[in-house]
């Protein structure tokens, strides 16, 4: 077992650039805005730093938790345990190359889009307005209308569970529906290499606009979410959103969280909401599906953390 204030001041002498925080509040770093403490949250600047606190992990059996933007994740209300490391600075950064974006993981996925567009490159529209970070959309294998990131990604560096950096090719991600092989945790992805298509601005532009009005039609982008609660079914011609809908589901509330009126599909934090909260509703809309349906529904986002009873013990 770890003392965290003892890995603390270790890491705060190591004297590295990016920021080393202590009792972190989670709940600002996700979209959601919930969820408690991590015991350290820390910003790595360079492949250097976080190699260096990787292996600090490693050797002293401390959980490291990747965090991306936070717009796919449920932290729960105890908090996170260990380090949850979040790619800053130099870790953020795009170029291009021919008809290459090279973006550091920690960038925006939004940024890599509005970049691939000024240099006249085609093929991250769609993900212009997934409100993720490059990293956790590589890790997700996040898409939307018809494209996801299995398209684009040509390859990616990474850091494996000893601190060494790897490269993997797209195959190599192992990309599945919402899936890729990053989910097993304990890898960071660093750097991704996406192959693009030569592309008319006017065109590119045209096409990000039309995906964000119908994003703004149908999505609940003015309340806290962390987007699709639920996997698609995998049998055919099943949504999720109607379903839950024909559940009479539709701004079902427990506590501060409600199943979005605008899109069923999304849970929203009306204020206050609780991560206990979110899980009690997700069981409730589980429990109507399943007694209609006949169908499980799977959870998307990803559940991370303890419940605050346990912090408490
Ligand atoms: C309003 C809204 C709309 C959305 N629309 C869509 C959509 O259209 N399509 C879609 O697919 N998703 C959508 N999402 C969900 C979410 O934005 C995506 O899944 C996104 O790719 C998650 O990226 P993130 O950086 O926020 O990852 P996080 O939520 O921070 O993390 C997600 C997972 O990635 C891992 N991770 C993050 N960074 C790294 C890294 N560098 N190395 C290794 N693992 C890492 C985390 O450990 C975690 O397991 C939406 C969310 C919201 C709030």
């Amino acid at each position: 077992m770890y003392d965290k204030d003892i890995i603390y001041q270790r890491m705060l002498r190591y004297r590295m650039k990016g920021r080393v925080q202590k009792d972190a509040a989670l709940a600002r770093e996700t979209s959601f805005q919930i969820g408690g403490p991590a015991d350290i949250l820390f910003f790595p600047e360079n492949i250097a730093e976080a190699v260096r606190v990787l292996k600090l992990c490693r050797r002293e059996r401390i959980p490291l938790l990747l965090l991306g933007n936070g717009t796919n994740v449920l932290v729960r209300d105890g908090g996170v345990r260990g380090v949850v490391m979040k790619l800053g600075g130099g870790l953020c950064e795009l170029r291009r190359e021919r008809d290459r974006i090279f973006a550091g993981a920690g960038a925006s996925l939004a940024d890599a889009a509005r970049f691939a567009l000024e240099q006249g490159l085609a093929g991250l529209e769609f993900a212009c307005g997934i409100p993720g970070s490059v990293g956790g959309a590589v890790c997700m294998n996040a898409g939307a209308y018809g494209s996801e990131m299995r398209d684009v990604v040509f390859r990616s560096v990474f850091l494996d569970r000893e601190g060494n950096v790897g490269l993997l090719d797209s195959l190599g991600h192992d990309f599945g529906y919402r899936k890729s092989r990053f989910q097993e945790g304990g890898s960071v992805i660093l750097e991704t290499e996406f192959l693009l298509a030569p592309g008319r601005p006017d065109e590119i532009a045209g096409r990000i606009a039309e995906y964000q009005a119908r994003r703004e039609a149908s999505q609940p982008l003015d309340a806290p979410s962390a987007g699709s609660v639920f996997r698609r079914p995998a049998a055919e011609g099943l949504y999720v959103g109607p379903m839950i809908e024909a559940c009479g589901m539709k701004g079902a509330a427990v506590g501060g969280a409600m199943v979005s009126e605008k899109h069923a599909g999304f849970i929203i934090n009306r204020g206050g909401a609780t991560a206990a909260d979110v899980l009690e509703l997700i069981r409730r809309v589980r429990a109507k599906v399943r007694e209609r349906f006949s169908v499980d529904l799977e959870t998307e986002i990803r559940v991370v953390g303890i419940a605050a009873e346990a912090q408490a013990v």
